[in-house]
């Protein structure tokens, strides 16, 4: 039982270092089993390590669930999983026009890049169905937390791949 990672959710995750933690995703991935993750940061709604950014693995095909908690922005091990995630394309720079977005997915997009252009503090989860974070009905659910903003969500039947990959590239500060 991990103490500092008590969500207040209905999660006992264990607490391991990165490389455990990372090896644990590569295996399901390699396993073909349910996963993902979700970077939580010092100011995250669902972070309850409040000075520190708390990753968080959900290996939901074993019902197990991991943390690992960084002072620093955990850059390296987030680009890494999320091509495992995702798929290797989910950085690259897609062709103008390449991939509609629907009218709500553009007008989301243009709020985080305002606050983006800002310099102020914003983040995002994307939450698969089966998300512990997740209270939609089955959907996928991207959450956005923008700092003097509402929070702001959007569901989607599929995962909404284009949009996740414009967002990706303004966290990871690529657009
Ligand atoms: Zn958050
Ligand atoms: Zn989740």
């Amino acid at each position: 039982m991990c103490n500092s990672c008590d969500t207040g959710l209905g999660f006992d995750p264990e607490t391991l270092p990165e490389a455990d933690m990372a090896e644990a995703a590569r295996a399901a991935h390699a396993a073909g089993e349910a996963w993902h993750f979700h970077v939580l940061a010092p100011d995250c709604a669902f972070n309850p390590n409040k000075e520190k950014y708390t990753f968080l693995l959900e290996l939901t095909a074993q019902k197990r669930n991991i943390c690992t908690v960084f002072d620093e922005r955990p850059t390296g091990v987030n680009k890494e999983l999320l091509a495992l995630l995702h798929g290797e394309a989910a950085l690259s720079e897609k062709a103008p026009g390449a991939d509609e977005l629907s009218a709500e997915e553009s007008e989301l997009l243009d709020t985080i890049s305002k606050v983006a252009d800002l310099d102020k503090r914003w983040h995002h989860h994307m939450m698969f169905p089966a998300c512990g974070l997740n209270t939609s009905d089955g959907k996928w659910r991207l959450f956005v937390e923008l700092e003097g903003e509402e929070t702001r969500h959007l569901d989607s039947d599929s995962e909404p791949s284009a949009l996740l990959n414009r967002i990706e590239r303004i966290y990871f500060g690529m657009a």
